[in-house]
């Protein structure tokens, strides 16, 4: 095991200004609190947070990163607290120990394959700070390096998030190497057949061509010094794993070396880079499409090289990457491990605690020319800062954005779900539906039969899909309630002319309208598309509802000139009974308005064009449309017998406007056809007496203009 001096011994080798003293207290402790435990190969437990610090000191580090790793797993597996080490170590450290131990308690489950991209972007985002996540990359290689004594059924647990999650985050970190290695141990696992298939092929190759990488090697090397180039030459065989896929995707045999071995030239400066692949193309033919720059277009974890692919000896192709040693070593250790120590000093919190501004620092650093603007764009979204990632109870990672309610969490599962939901919990504890999920929480949603979705969870959802979901199954709901609706006013209006509503003739007047159904039909019905009158006429052109003693239409109205019309205004909507005033209009007959009504303001300068005229006694045959607005509870058939009880006082419904709708209540205005002001007395006692009515008033909106020809005569 690396003792505290040697681990000591190499932090200092890179950073002079080291805390060895803290280094020393942090390995002290560790070794106390796993004093006894054992790791299932039978070393002492310490040898493994050791180890990882060892990596990390590799990495060149700081303190406190390597502090972390000697103290990574003390939290979670022995009696030592967040407090304690906070106490011994300062809340950076803590803090630091604590976003590991939480990222290790993240687990891909078995199930979850598909879910590996959120599961990447659910580390990023809980771990806060960068090193964390270098942390538990470096714990999960050592942990895979040793994977062999675990058992089995966990070794391919592990062996698979490390393959969908941790070696794609080291790619995405920058740190080629890691991922390389951290693929290798997963497939060693996964895939050993495959991986033994790769290696005895290797060695056939290697054996039929002798040892290509020497002679390449000092091919190149040749080229270079003929130029008067100093470069250092890296020539070398790919893992097994970057083989085998790289056959798997192409679906081609073993024999391409460009497949097989990579080779590297690295020197002084980037104009020297595109020197160098100008010698290379002009001394081997360049195979077409092979060649990309990412020098003057970054890989967005900070990547820069030229890449080009070319037929060398005997016809092989040959993969060359040429780069600079800045380069190199923002490939190779990761674009964060880089600029940890400038000049042996370290710099002041180089992991910016703060993603975004670890972000910035990266894009400054590799801002050298065009437009980064886009390249910022990219990382910044791979920081996922407006993004959220929780889990189902099997351990599904489900993708939200920032503000996303348990209501979004249940209709991203399925739609049936969202729709059933009546409450959540959230990581065991029962929360409203317009809680903010946060990143890492466990969602488990409650759902009951016959339960519906509210119109209030469209303001409460912050996904579309959950949105458009409520709507849909809300609408769903009001078609039912509009049939209903539409059922009891086309009975109304049928027994209002002494017939009873069939099924048949229901569907006689749905084709007459040129609708598919009788269901059809009500719905429009009840949603005052067609008005129910509309329906009786269509089957009964000659029946009329009439009665003996009636005042014709063109004497109900008293005071008028023989050879004037006169039309109520919609403003006020006066009824027979009523008192009265007429408004002449030029060319247009008289408007007649209720004495009340507003309106008649405007006409107080002009008193030559008031008439004064009264309703005539008696039945009158025609009706008056009257507004009521009425609030009644939001229940099942409380609808239906509103309109039931207005059509029994022989009032028809012709129009029907939802002004607003409330989970509990609905406002509506409803227009009603009547005789006289008697009949509106009556339906409004009706309907104020039912008990799912909270108010109801006739409603008389003065913003409408008394009548179109007024518009025209002012
Ligand atoms: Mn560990």
């Amino acid at each position: 095991m690396t003792t505290s001096d040697e681990l000591i011994g190499l932090v200092r080798a890179y950073n002079p200004n080291t805390n060895a003293k803290l280094i020393q207290k942090a390995y002290d402790f560790g070794a106390e609190m796993h004093e006894g435990q054992f790791r299932r190969s039978g070393e002492p437990y310490f040898t493994h947070p050791v180890e990882v610090a060892r990596l990390l000191s590799d990495q060149h580090l700081d303190d406190s990163t390597i502090i972390t790793a000697l103290l990574h797993d003390t939290v979670e597996d022995t009696r030592a607290s967040y407090g304690e080490v906070a106490n011994k170590f300062g809340t950076e450290i803590a803090d630091l120990v604590d976003g590991v131990t939480k990222l290790t308690n993240l687990q891909l489950s078995s199930s979850a394959t598909k879910q590996a991209e959120n599961f990447r972007k659910l580390i990023m985002a809980t771990s806060k700070d960068v090193r964390v996540t270098l942390v538990k990359l470096a714990d999960r290689l050592h942990n895979m390096r040793t994977i062999r004594s675990m058992p089995q059924e966990k070794q391919v647990l592990k062996a698979r998030e490390t393959m969908e999650a941790y070696a794609p985050l080291a790619g995405r970190m920058g740190m080629q190497w890691m991922r390389e290695e951290l693929e290798d141990l997963a497939f060693q696992v996964l895939n050993p057949e495959g991986r033994a298939s790769i290696i005895r092929r290797f060695i056939r190759l290697q054996k039929e061509t002798g040892d290509v990488v020497e002679h390449i090697k000092s091919d190149l090397a040749e080229l270079m010094h003929g130029a008067n180039i100093h470069a250092e030459i890296q020539g070398r065989a790919k893992k097994p794993y970057s083989i085998w896929r790289k056959i798997e995707a192409k679906e081609q045999s073993f024999s391409r070396l460009s497949d097989i071995y990579g080779f590297r030239v690295i020197v002084e400066d980037e104009a020297e880079c595109y020197r160098v692949l100008g010698l290379i193309h002009q001394r081997w033919r360049a195979v077409p499409g092979r060649f990309k720059d990412y020098i003057s277009q970054p890989k967005s974890n900070g990547y820069r090289s030229l890449h080009t692919t070319v037929s060398g000896r005997n016809a092989r192709r040959v993969e060359v990457q040429i780069r600079t040693h800045t380069m190199h070593q923002v490939a190779e250790k990761g674009a964060a491990a880089t600029w940890a120590y400038r000049d042996g000093e370290r710099q002041i919190n180089p992991f910016a605690l703060d993603p975004s501004e670890w972000i910035s620092s990266l894009t400054e650093r590799f801002a050298t020319e065009g437009d980064h603007g886009e390249f910022y764009e990219a990382v910044k979204l791979e920081m996922y800062q407006d993004q959220v990632f929780c889990f189902t109870p099997k351990g599904d990672v489900i993708k939200l954005p920032r503000g996303a309610t348990p209501i979004d969490f249940a209709y991203a599962i399925h739609t049936r779900i969202g729709s059933a939901c009546v409450s959540a919990k959230v990581d065991g504890m029962r929360v409203p539906l317009w809680t903010r999920l946060r990143n890492g929480q466990s969602v488990d949603i409650i759902t009951a039969e016959g339960q519906k979705p509210q119109a209030s969870w469209i303001e409460m959802a912050a996904t579309g899909r959950a949105k458009s979901a409520i709507r849909r199954r809300l609408r769903e709901d009001d078609r039912d309630r509009y049939v209903k609706l539409g059922r009891e006013l086309a009975r109304v209006a049928f027994e209002a002319v002494g017939r009873k509503v069939t099924d048949k003739a229901l569907a006689t007047a749905a084709k007459h309208f040129g609708l598919l159904s009788a269901e059809d039909l009500l719905a429009r019905l009840g949603s005052a598309e067609i008005t129910a009158r509309e329906v009786v006429s269509e089957i009964y052109p000659n029946l009329k509802v009439r009665s003996t003693d009636e005042v014709a239409s063109d004497q109900a109205v008293i005071g008028l000139d023989p050879d004037q019309t006169f039309t109520p205004a919609t403003c006020c909507q006066p009824l027979p009974g009523e008192r009265i005033v007429g408004i002449t209009y030029r060319g247009a007959g008289v408007i007649i308005h209720a004495i009340d009504c507003p309106k008649l303001e405007r006409f107080e300068t002009q008193m030559d064009r008031w008439v004064d005229v009264h309703w005539q006694e008696g039945q009158h045959a025609a009706t008056h449309t009257v507004t009521i607005d009425v609030t009644i509870r939001n229940g099942v058939g409380v609808m239906g017998r509103i309109c039931t009880l207005i059509g029994e006082l022989k009032a028809n419904i012709s129009d029907l406007n939802f002004m607003d709708r409330k989970p509990d209540y609905f406002r509506l205005l409803v227009d009603v056809d009547l005789r006289d002001v008697s009949q509106l007395h009556s339906v409004l006692t009706a309907l104020e007496a039912d008990s799912d009515v909270a108010e109801v008033s006739r409603y008389r909106d003065v913003t409408r203009d008394p009548s179109d020809i007024g518009a025209v005569a002012e």
